[in-house]
């Protein structure tokens, strides 16, 4: 009988599982770990945060997985011995035959001087909530979407945030009065897909009336004078501020030696084993440094595919067979505009010596894809 250990029932842990208890006998054991009681799916988040999903529908509860033979263990994770392919959750030290590290990154706004005093995290099921109720009642002044540093998962997500609060201001007839803007730590929109990408995802800002500022690094936030000041010494006043907080490598993953605390794990860009045999790490908590200089972006389509190519490896090992399809770079995603409008990128971001991506021209389709999507991810599973 086998054991496999997966650190985090996220996105990268789920796929893992799932494709896991697809190849191993019922008597080899799948165990999960997860501090949360439930599985967000976080591309949903963007549309509680303007209000066309309820928080109950954009989580579920991960007793389900029970259902499905897969052991289910509540609680953070305290240590993980990668010698011994070994985690400890409570008082129960396990080990197990393969450990995979789906553990994500920490969010952590209190890296930013005066960022927890503001509720408006759209990247937590709560923050999301809080930009809502103060989307429907901001009447004039000025909305700011901020990224606050780099890296961050879903390079997407914050451009897709401005474009969808643009189209909630319109709806309300307030966007003559209330100007949205974007604030951020990076050079340019999901510079890793390359430079079409990312004129093609300012162009749509600019369309929409959208200021686009980047290069700007938050220094401090006044939540109480509703300013934030920026390292390159620009200080801008604000009435509703969405933002996305700065990431980093899980505490316990740092501690047990498998990346820096300033850096995310190392792992076989192909096979995600880690420096240690039959431990591997998936999704948001790897850096994986791509030709161009820059490491591919974390995102749950990567985190999704590793996960899978995992499970098909360990599966090989078990049953004694060595050989097998690797993780190849290819992703997609949708980017949400506004209106029910969408538009779609994918490519291979391990093509040499720039990731090859390809931008499609927006349409309705595209948003009905990314919601067919979501409504696929919860049938597959729950
Ligand atoms: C608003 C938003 C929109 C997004 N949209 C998209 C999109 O359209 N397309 C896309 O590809 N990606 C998108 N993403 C990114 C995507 O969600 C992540 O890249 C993906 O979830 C990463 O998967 P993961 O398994 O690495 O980590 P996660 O899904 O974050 O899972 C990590 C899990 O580990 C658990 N955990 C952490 N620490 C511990 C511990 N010590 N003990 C126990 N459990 C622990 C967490 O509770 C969590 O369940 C979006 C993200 C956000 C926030």
């Amino acid at each position: 009988m086998a054991r496999v250990l997966i650190a985090g029932a996220g996105v990268g842990g789920l796929a893992s599982a799932h494709r896991l208890r697809r190849q191993l006998a019922d008597s080899d054991e799948i165990v999960v770990f997860d501090q949360s009681p439930m599985h967000t799916f976080w591309p949903s988040l963007l549309w509680l945060m303007t209000g066309t999903r309820h928080a109950d529908q954009v989580q579920r509860p991960l007793t389900a997985l029970k259902e499905r033979k897969i052991t289910v263990v509540h609680g953070p994770i305290t240590a993980i011995e990668p010698t011994d392919k070994a985690v400890v959750s409570g008082d129960v030290r396990w080990a197990g035959d393969a450990l995979i590290i789906a553990l994500g990154a920490d969010l952590d706004p209190s890296l930013v001087p005066g960022l927890t005093d503001e509720p408006g995290n759209f990247y937590t099921v709560a923050g999301a909530q809080a930009v809502w109720e103060q989307l429907q009642t901001v009447d004039q002044g000025r909305v700011v979407v901020l990224i606050s540093r780099v890296p961050f998962k879903c390079p997407a997500a914050p451009y897709e945030a401005a474009m969808l609060i643009d189209g909630v201001l319109r709806k309300r007839h307030r966007r003559d009065r209330v100007s949205v803007e974007v604030w951020a730590a990076e050079p340019a929109p999901m510079g890793v897909a390359g430079p079409a990408v990312s004129q093609a995802v300012v162009n749509a800002l600019t369309e929409r009336g959208i200021a686009y500022q980047p290069q700007h690094v938050v220094s401090e936030v006044d939540a109480s004078a509703r300013v934030l000041t920026f390292q390159e010494a620009t200080a801008v006043s604000y009435d509703l501020l969405a933002y996305v907080p700065p990431h980093r490598v899980p505490t316990v993953v740092a501690e047990a030696g498998l990346a820096p605390a300033d850096g995310w794990v190392a792992v076989d860009p192909h096979t995600l084993e880690t420096r240690f045999r039959d431990v591997f790490a998936i999704g948001d908590v790897t850096g994986i440094p791509l030709a161009l200089g820059k490491p591919l972006p974390k995102a749950g389509v990567f985190a999704h595919r590793q996960g899978e190519v995992v499970a098909d490896l360990i599966a090989r090992r078990i049953t004694g067979r060595e050989t097998g399809p690797t993780f190849d770079g290819v992703g997609e995603c949708f980017i949400e505009m506004g209106r029910g409008i969408a538009g779609f990128a994918r490519g291979n971001f391990y093509a040499e010596p720039t990731p090859a991506v390809h931008a499609y021209k927006p349409g309705r389709h595209w948003h009905a894809g990314k919601v067919a999507f979501e409504r696929h991810w919860w049938a597959q599973w729950w």
